[in-house]
Formats: structure tokens, sequence, C-alpha cells
């Protein structure tokens, strides 16, 4: 067996798909492929430490509100403390009227110029007004609630404080307009500095924090991404490098398990493919029935074989093509299980039988070819094929209990004997192959170069044939059938006639239905020339009818091809509704291999006619397989007895015999029975004392043309006497 590189074309022939599997690469998003790998360009790091940096500027403006608050209010409560010690010090304790300030005027000017103080307002313990120095005060004292107040003026610049009696340990109560003009200045430094230190601080968080997300997200994310695309790039075989991050932690983890899943897929691929590339294999190279090599397979082996000849390695082989005989009878009547197991048997029987260097392939329905290198013990290729068809016969085949015993045909060829291709063997031994079937089967042919003359001539037969149907090269001649006990003419036979121009003297010649029609049946072109022949032969009984008042009927050669290629009983409808012959004017001669074809299409078929009228009639009858078992199973109305019986009943016992048997085998089934071939007196004096019905042949009249039958007709006396010579 050849080794089949799994790379190869399925079917080099017919350019089928290629059987090497191609895993589909991920298209990667070019966006993601261009991602950042610098912890810098990071959007996703940005975003982080955006976030973090505003969440400290948050926390730190709330922290700042809170702490400038405080940090006024001390100022303020430190300024109202200058206020007072400078105050408390002026007053002159000596004062007894309560009434009077208690502060010299003098004082009071040193006070409002070298101090913080810009403006007091003396009042008596009782709230009566006293004095009042410097600035206006804003704030005046009514009444004892508003000795708690305060006031600040609108720009800072001024605060005014009520100090009360144990302020100032004296029995007073004074308001004081202070310079506060300082304190919002040093509030704005204050915030200044603390804002300042606040952006420095984020800065210096969020840069720890870009390095520490750096190294410890950024980078393992990088990398397994980096994994993650090689995988999608080529998921049979990703690189994986090995990581370098702790499997413990979570994205160390995350890792781990993405290259265990690639590693697994990459694997899982590796093994559908694999699967899938000897499936392929398989399908393309072998035969799933049977199990053998197919065609393919074999005509590479071939190949091989040829190759090595070329080399000098090996000297011949043989090349072996066997057929089933009738096995589509098998299949058609028994089911394809049967057809099947069958197929299966004779593979390995054919398998056993032959030695391991012999190639055994199915190459086609019910068709084995075999190639096997000859040597000195087997060294022709006949001495092979008897081999097979000996295991073949050797005993019947059983399936579901039943026991078949299968025949073949087997045609051979021998390299390089009978050609140097591969193939050309191969066909060659098809063509000795078609020899046997042609020779009754169940035979071994050996290839002859005349095997192929023979067909390419009716390669040319066929050409001509399809020109001749154009050309109205072909034209019906009749043949007249009697009543043996009457002597009436009771009808006619139509038979073919293809007369085919060339350069002769008479313009051409006939050329003999033998030769024709069996090109015919196998092309198919027997259908549109049965179908032409038997309008013809209608339309001429439908004219001798009319015209001559005849009630003639006609017979119409019907072949196996046009049971199983073509729609013959609707024809046979239209063809008599639209020439208006009388069914029972119209006879059908099917020969018995219609029976050897579908049996169930045909008995149909056969009933279908039957019931429209037709009269059906066995052609040949004597000469093939099993006749009398079909008989009983369709409507036939009419036996030919096929004329060899005839030609030699008067000097072959056996003939008289069969001849003889049909005639009664006839009558016990209520048949007619029709003898074709007589020729002479004797034969005709033969067949009425075997009382034969009905006649044909040269005695009465050759087959003739037309205008001839008609005459032959008209001439005649209803005496068979008158063709005695
Ligand atoms: P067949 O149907 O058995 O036709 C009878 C053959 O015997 C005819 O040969 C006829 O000429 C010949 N014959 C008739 N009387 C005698 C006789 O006394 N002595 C001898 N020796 N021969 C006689 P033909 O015309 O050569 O036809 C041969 C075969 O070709 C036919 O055999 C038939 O099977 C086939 N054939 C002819 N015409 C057609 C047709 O239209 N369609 C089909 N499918 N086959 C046809
Ligand atoms: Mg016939
Ligand atoms: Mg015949």
């Amino acid at each position: 067996m050849p080794s089949i590189p799994k790379s190869v074309s399925a079917d080099a022939s017919t350019g089928a798909a290629k059987n090497t599997i191609k895993t589909k690469a991920a298209k990667i998003d070019t966006k993601l492929l261009t991602a950042p790998t610098q912890i810098w360009k990071s959007r996703i790091s940005w975003r982080i430490t955006l976030a973090v940096f505003m969440t400290i500027l948050a926390v730190q403006a709330g922290i700042l509100n809170v702490t400038m608050k405080n940090f006024e209010d001390s100022r303020l409560a430190h300024l109202r403390e200058i206020g007072r010690t400078a105050i408390v010090p002026l007053i002159d304790m000596s004062v007894r009227d309560l009434l009077a300030s208690p502060i010299p005027d003098n004082a009071a000017m040193r006070l409002l110029s070298a101090t913080k103080v810009k403006g007091l307002a003396v009042y008596s313990s009782q709230l009566d007004f006293i004095k009042n120095y410097g600035e206006p005060l804003a704030l005046v004292l009514l009444d004892q609630d508003s000795t708690s107040k305060t006031y600040r003026s609108s720009d800072g610049n001024s605060y005014e404080i009520v100090l009360r009696a144990y302020d100032l340990n004296r029995p007073y109560i004074m308001v004081a307009r202070l310079d506060s003009s300082h304190v919002s200045k040093e509030l704005q430094e204050y915030v200044k500095e603390t804002i300042l230190i606040m952006l420095l601080m984020s800065a210096f968080v969020t840069t720890v924090l870009m390095i520490a997300m750096g190294k410890w997200l950024l980078e393992p994310i990088l990398f397994m991404r980096s994994n993650l695309i090689s995988a999608s790039e080529n998921p049979e075989n990703p690189k994986i490098v090995p990581s370098p991050f702790d499997p413990s932690d979570e994205i160390g983890g995350a890792i781990a398990i993405a290259q265990k899943l690639i590693q697994q897929n990459a694997d899982n691929i590796r093994h559908i493919r694999g699967a899938a590339e000897d499936k392929i294999h398989k399908l393309a190279y072998y035969d799933t029935l049977t199990g053998l090599p197919n065609r393919i397979l074999f005509l590479q082996t071939l190949a091989e074989h040829t190759r090595a000849a070329a080399d000098g390695k090996q000297e011949r082989f043989a090349v072996i093509a066997l057929d089933l005989d009738h096995f589509k009878d098998v299949n058609d009547s028994m089911g394809h299980n049967v057809g099947d197991a069958i197929l299966r048997g004779v593979g390995k029987r054919l398998r056993t039988a032959m030695p391991k260097s012999a190639t055994v392939a199915r190459v086609d329905a019910d068709e084995f070819a075999i190639t096997m290198p000859l040597t000195t013990d087997i060294n022709s290729a006949r001495d092979v094929a008897e081999k097979i068809i000996n295991a073949i016969r050797a005993e019947p085949f059983r399936v579901f209990n039943e026991q078949f015993q299968v025949r073949a045909s087997v045609g051979v060829s021998t390299f390089p004997d009978d050609g140097m291709d591969p193939d050309q063997v191969l066909k060659n031994a098809d063509i000795a192959l078609n020899r046997a079937k042609e020779e009754g089967r169940d035979t071994i042919k050996e290839y002859s170069e005349d095997f192929d003359n023979a067909v390419q001539q009716r390669f040319q037969m066929l050409r001509d044939l399809r020109t001749a149907m154009e050309a109205n090269q072909l034209s019906l001649h009749y043949q007249p059938q009697l009543d043996l006990k009457t002597g009436k003419v009771i009808g006619a036979e139509a038979l073919l006639r293809w007369f085919k121009p060339d350069n002769s003297k008479e313009g051409g010649a006939f050329v003999p239905p033998f030769e024709f029609i069996p090109v015919a049946e196998q092309s198919g072109l027997i259908v549109p020339i049965g179908e032409w022949v038997m309008r013809t032969a209608c339309e001429a009984a439908v004219a001798w009818n009319k015209k001559h008042g005849y009630d003639l009927r006609i017979a119409v050669n019907v072949s196996a091809a046009q049971f199983s290629r073509s729609d013959i009983c609707g024809f046979v409808r239209k063809t008599l509704a639209e020439t208006g012959l009388r069914p029972s004017n119209l006879e059908l001669e099917v020969t018995e291999s219609v029976f050897m074809a579908d049996i169930h299409h045909t008995i149909q078929t056969l009933k279908e006619l039957h019931a429209i009228g037709v009269e059906l009639a066995i052609d040949d009858f004597g000469t093939g397989y099993s006749s009398l078992s079909y008989l009983r199973q369709f409507p036939i109305d009419r036996l030919k007895i096929d004329q060899s019986f005839i030609r030699n009943a008067l000097n072959n016992h056996d003939d008289a015999a069969i001849a003889r048997t049909i005639v009664r085998l006839g009558h016990s089934l209520n048949l007619k029975v029709i003898a074709e071939g007589v020729e002479t007196k004797e034969h005709e004096k033969f067949l009425l004392e075997e009382e034969c019905d009905e006649v044909q042949g040269y005695r009465y009249s050759r087959p003739c043309p037309d205008a001839d039958f008609v005459k032959f007709v008209s001439g005649y006396n209803g005496k068979l006497s008158s063709f005695d010579r």
C-alpha cells in the first residue's frame, strides 16, 4: 500500500478541496494590537490615578474648608486678646463717677494711634453710653444680648468686639474696633500653603500609585495580552513564554490559567485536525462500504507500480477488473442491505484470497480492481484472475441466513505488455471485462488489442448512428406474420433498417441490426430511435387498415433500455391516440432481457401496457434465462419461438423437442405461439404438426418496404401452398 501524503488533493482529477485542514486564526482588532505597553500611556492607569488624585483633592478640600475657619477664628481670638491687653492698662482706676469715661483722652489717642484698636466706645455696666473715641463703630449696644455679638466689616479690614466687665475687670463694657486687615492676608497665605502641600502630596501619591500599578497590574496584564494575541493568531501552535509572575497572586494565577487554556485549545485543535484529516483521507481514498481502497487510491498504487518498474525495481504486474454478474437484480429484488452485504463479503473474500503485495480496491458500484506484482510463483495475470474467480465461486455468500451464489466477469491486463500508463492498463482490463460480459459473463477475458479496435469501431458507429437519425437514413421493413391454420395474413413485424451511404456503386449498404442495435441500446440512443420506430410502424398499420380495409396487427420490437430509460407506457398511449391505431392492433415484442432488469418495474410496466390493450409477445423465446419462472407473473399474449430452434428442428432432436415444448407450454398457459425463421415447407409442416398458431419467415416473405408489403398482402390468395416452390 503506498503511503499517501495527507496534504495531497482529495480528488486530483476534479480539483476537489485539499484535505489539509487550515485552522482559522482569529482576526484581532488592530486597536488591540496598538494598545500601550508603557505605564505612562496606559489609559486604565491614568483613569485610576485620576480618580485617586481627584479623591485626594476632594478630601483635602474638605479638610481645608474646616481648618480655614479654625485658622481665622484663632487669628481673630488672638486679635481680640491683643485689643483687650492694649485697653485694660489704660483704664484709670481712680475715676469714681460711673458715668464718666475711665480712659483719659490722651491715653485714648495713644491707643488709637499705636495699637490695633482704631475705635472705642465706652458703656457703663448698665449699658449707658459714656464716650466714643476714634473711628465710629458699627456695633451699638442696646441690651444685654448684644454684648455677645461681634462684627466684621465686609472687606474684613475691621473687627468689632465687646469687652465685658469681667474681660476688663472693671464695671464698664467697651466695644473696640480692631484693625483685622492682616487676618485676611494670613488666611490667604495659609490657604495657598495648604493647597501647595495638597498638590505635592497628591502628585507623590499618584506617582507611587502609577509605578505600583505598572509593576503589579499593567505588566502582567500586558504579558497575558501578548500570550492571548499570539494564541489567537496561531491557535494551533501558540508561542507561550513561561510566565515570570507568581501564580499564587490573582493576576499571576489568571495568567497561569489563561496559558493552560491556550495550551489545551492548541492540543484540542491539533487533535481535531488530525482526526479530521484522517477521516478525509479515509473518505477520499477508501470505499466506506468495504473499507477497501477506492479508484483514486488504486490508480495511485498503479502509478507507483509503474514508477517502480521504470526504476527497474519491478518487472511486471497484473491488473484485474472484476464485475459481479447481475448484481443489479440482487439489489433490486433483495434490497440494498443484501446487496451491500454481498459486496462486503466479496471484498473480504478477495482481500483474503490475495497476497499482501496485491491491492484490492472497489472502483465502482459492483466493480472491483486488483493489481499485483507478478512473481515466479504466479507469473501470469490469468493465474491471478483464476485465483480470484475461484475465491468468488468457492462457496455461496451467506446473507441473513440466505445463500447467494455470486458469479463474476473478469477482465485481465498486464503491465507493461498491455500498456505503460496506469490509467491505460486499468482501461484495458475494463475493456477485457466488457468483453467477458458480452460473451455471456462468468468468464475471464484477457485483454487483446483487437478489443480496443472493436471499442473504437463502436464509438464510430455511435457517431454515425446519431447522424443517421438526423439524415433520415433509418427506415422500416415489414415482415408478414400468418395464421398457420387459416393461412391468413394477420400482421407484420416492423424491422429497423439503416442504409448507410458510402462511395460504392450501390451508394451505400444496409448495416445489420445486430451491429448497430446493441450500440444504440448501450448509449441510450435506442429510446429516441425506438420512439420513431413505434410511431412510423403505427402510422403504417393505420394506413394499411384504413386504405385497404385490413385488420392487421403491427409487431414492434422494444428494447429493455426503453423499459428502464423512458416512459414507455406514456409514449404508447400518446402514439395510439395520435395515430388512431386500435390498441389491439399493436404488439410489443420484448426479449427476456427485460426481466433481467428491475423486476418490479417490469411487471408494473407490462401490466400497465396490458391495461392499455396492446398485445405483448416474448421474442426469441427459449434463449434467455429462467424463462419459465417468469411466465406466470406477466400478462403475456404470445410466445415467439426463437428461429434457431425452427432452423434446426428437422435435424436436431433437442431443438425439435424445445420447439414442441414451447408450443405446449404456451398453450397450457393460454398463450398464442408464433414461430419465426420459417424458411421451408418442411419447417411449416413440422409446426403444423406441433399445432403452432402462427408463422413468420422467408418462406412467406423477407422483410420488405411498406409498398412491397402492401403488394404482398393484396397479391396473396390466402393459401399457404402458394408458397410452395
Ligand atoms: P427479431 O426481433 O427476432 O427479428 C427477427 C429477425 O429474424 C429479423 O432480423 C428478420 O429479418 C429475421 N428473419 C425473419 N425471418 C427469417 C428467416 O426465415 N430466416 C432468417 N435467417 N432470418 C429471418 P433483423 O431484421 O436482422 O433483426 C435482427 C434483430 O434486431 C431483431 O430480431 C430485433 O431483435 C432487432 N431489431 C430489429 N428492428 C428493431 C427495432 O426496431 N427495435 C429494436 N429494439 N430491435 C430491433
Ligand atoms: Mg422481433
Ligand atoms: Mg426474434
